[in-house]
C-alpha cells in the first residue's frame, strides 16, 4: 500500500490510479534561461524517487514533463520580462539557442543525478496553438477579459479558487498582497487574476511571438503546463482538437512548494474552468534546499550549480544521497560539511557492494547462510511507501551493511542482489560497481608486496603499497589475501 501525502486534502492518502496499474505522472519542468540549480534538482530527485517507488509497486508510469521555454516573466505578478528573452539580450544569443543550450544542460545534469528521463518531453513552443484554444474556451465560457497588455483569467468567477493552498478567495488575495514586493496592474480586476495571453509590446520586438486571435504576443506560463496536462495524458485534444468535455483526471501532478499559491492553483483552475471536472487527484511538492537561513534561487543570487559541486572532490550522486537522507518533506540545508558526510557515507556503500562482489567470487570459502531477504524487503517497502520515506529506507540498508560484516557465513551473492534491489529506487548507481580487473603491473605490485609481507620486511612492503596507492587503488588485507579496491569509485 503505498501513501502519500496530497496537498489538496492535506493528508497522506492510500494512492489508487485512476485506471487499473497505469498511472499519469506530471513534474513541471525547467524554465530554460540559466543552469538548474541544486534546489531545483532536488525536486526533480524527489520526483524521480516518487517514479520508481511507483514502478516497484507494479504501476507503468506515463511520465510527462514540460520546458518552459517562453513565456515565464521575471515578476509572478505578470509584469517584468521574458526571462528567457532577457538572457538572449544578456547573451547576445537568440531566445532559441538560449532555451535549446539550457535545455540540453539541465538533461545533462539530471542524467548525472541517475534522474530516469521522462517519457514524453514537451516544450512550450511546441503547443501554442493548444494554448490559444484553451483560452479562446475559457473566453467561451466567460472567464477571461482584456486589459492594454494581455487577456487576463478572473479568478473571482471559479468558486473554489485557490483550494490547492488550504485558504479562501479572500484570504489567498490578502496573502499574496501582503507577500508582495511589486505593483499590481491597476487593470488586473482582481490580485489573484493571471494573464493568458500577453501581447508583445508595442515599443520592443520579440524573438518569440505568434499572432492569436486577440493579436501578435506569446502564452502564460500557467496556460503552457495546463495544456501540456490536457494534451498528453488528459487526453483532451484529438489531433490539433480540442475537446474539453472528453479530458479525464490526472493521477499525479508535483512540483516544489513555491508552485501552490500560483503556478498550481493557476493551472487548476484554468483546467476546471473548462472541463467541470477535478484536474489531478494527488499532487505533490517538496521542500525547498535553503543555505543557512535564507532559500536558494536565480533570483536572490546565491544559486549553486551541480558544476560547482563537481569542482570540489564531491560527487553528484554524493549530493543524490543527501537529497536522500532528508524527508521530501523537510526542509534541507546545504552545507558542504553535510554534502562531505554524505560521500563518505556512499564511499562506504560502495566499498560494501564491492565487498560482496569479491567475497561472491571467492564464495568457497565463505560459508553460505542465508538470512531473512524477505525480511528487509518488507522493511524497505513499508519505508519508501510510507510517503517516500527515504531516510527510513537508508536506514534499512545499513541495517543490512551491519548484519553482513557482524556474520562472517552470510551469503555474500544474496546480500549483493538485494542491496541492487533496494538501489532500483536510491539511484546511487550500485549496479556500477564491477570487479577490477588488475592490469599485469598491479598484480606483480602486489605479489611483490605479499613476498616481502611474508618475509616480514615491512618497509618495503609499505612502499609498494604506496606505489598502488598512487595508481589508484587501496589494498585492504582480509583473511582471503589481499583485496584491492578503488580509492574514489566514480
Ligand atoms: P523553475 O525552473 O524555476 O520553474 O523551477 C524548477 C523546479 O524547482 C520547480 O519545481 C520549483 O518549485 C523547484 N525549486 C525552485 N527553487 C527551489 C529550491 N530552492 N529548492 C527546491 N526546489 C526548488
Ligand atoms: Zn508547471
Amino acid at each position: 500500500m503505498l501513501k502519500l501525502y496530497n496537498t489538496l486534502t492535506h493528508k497522506k492518502e492510500v494512492f489508487k490510479p485512476l485506471h487499473n496499474k497505469k498511472v499519469g505522472l506530471y513534474t513541471c519542468g525547467p524554465t530554460v534561461y540559466s543552469y538548474a540549480h541544486i534546489g531545483n534538482l532536488k525536486t526533480y530527485i524527489f520526483e524521480d524517487v516518487l517514479k520508481r517507488t511507483l514502478l516497484l509497486n507494479g504501476f507503468q508510469v506515463k511520465h510527462v514533463m514540460n520546458i518552459t521555454d517562453v513565456g515565464h516573466l521575471t515578476s509572478n505578478a505578470d509584469t517584468g520580462e521574458d526571462k528567457i528573452e532577457k538572457e538572449a539580450k544578456k547573451e547576445k544569443k537568440s531566445a532559441w539557442k538560449i532555451a535549446d543550450f539550457y535545455t540540453k544542460a539541465f538533461f545533462k545534469d539530471i542524467q548525472k543525478l541517475n534522474i530516469l528521463k521522462p517519457d514524453i518531453i514537451a516544450k512550450a513552443t511546441d503547443n501554442i496553438n493548444e494554448d490559444i484554444q484553451l483560452i479562446q474556451e475559457l473566453e467561451r465560457k466567460g472567464f477571461t477579459y482584456r486589459t492594454s497588455d494581455g487577456i487576463y483569467f478572473d479568478t473571482s468567477k471559479l468558486k473554489d479558487y485557490g483550494k490547492l493552498t488550504g485558504m479562501n478567495f479572500q484570504k489567498l488575495s490578502q496573502t499574496l498582497k501582503a507577500g508582495s514586493r511589486i505593483e499590481f496592474s491597476p487593470e488586473k480586476k482582481n490580485i489573484t487574476d493571471f494573464s493568458l495571453w500577453k501581447f508583445s509590446p508595442k515599443n520592443i520586438k520579440r524573438q518569440m511571438e505568434w499572432s492569436s486571435p486577440w493579436g501578435i504576443g506569446f502564452p502564460g506560463w500557467h496556460i503552457e503546463c495546463a495544456v501540456i496536462n490536457l494534451k498528453f495524458l488528459g487526453k483532451a485534444f484529438k489531433g490539433k482538437r480540442f475537446l474539453p468535455k472528453k479530458a479525464t483526471t490526472i493521477d499525479i501532478h508535483c512540483g516544489g512548494i513555491d508552485h501552490i499559491p500560483i503556478h498550481h492553483t493557476n493551472e487548476i483552475a484554468q483546467v476546471e474552468a473548462v472541463t467541470g471536472k477535478r484536474f489531478v487527484n494527488y499532487w505533490l511538492h517538496g521542500e525547498f534546499l535553503k543555505l543557512p537561513k535564507k532559500r536558494m534561487g536565480k533570483s536572490e543570487n546565491n544559486a549553486i550549480l551541480l558544476s560547482d559541486l563537481e569542482k570540489t572532490e564531491y560527487s553528484p550522486l554524493a549530493f543524490r544521497y543527501l537529497v536522500l537522507n532528508s524527508h521530501y518533506h523537510t526542509p534541507l540545508e546545504f552545507s558542504l560539511k553535510a554534502l562531505k558526510a554524505s560521500q563518505e557515507s556512499l564511499n562506504n556503500l560502495y566499498s560494501f557492494v564491492y565487498d560482496c562482489l569479491w567475497f561472491s567470487k571467492k564464495q568457497k570459502t565463505r560459508k553460505d547462510q542465508t538470512f531473512e531477504i524477505a525480511k528487509y524487503q518488507k522493511e524497505f517497502k513499508e519505508a519508501i511507501n510510507e510517503d517516500l520515506n527515504t531516510p527510513q529506507a537508508l536506514a534499512v540498508i545499513w541495517k543490512l551493511i551491519k548484519m553482513y560484516y557482524d556474520s562472517a557465513s552470510i551469503n555474500p551473492q544474496a546480500v549483493y542482489k538485494l542491496a541492487l534491489e533496494f538501489d532500483k529506487i536510491f539511484g546511487l548507481g550500485l549496479d556500477k560497481i564491477k570487479l577490477i580487473l588488475l592490469s599485469p603491473t598491479i598484480k606483480k605490485l602486489l605479489s611483490q608486496r605479499e613476498q616481502a609481507r611474508q618475509n616480514k620486511q615491512w618497509e618495503p612492503a609499505d612502499q609498494i603499497r604506496q606505489k598502488i596507492e598512487k595508481a589508484g587503488f587501496k589494498v585492504e588485507d582480509t583473511i582471503l589475501g589481499p583485496k584491492v579496491v578503488k580509492k574514489n569509485w566514480f
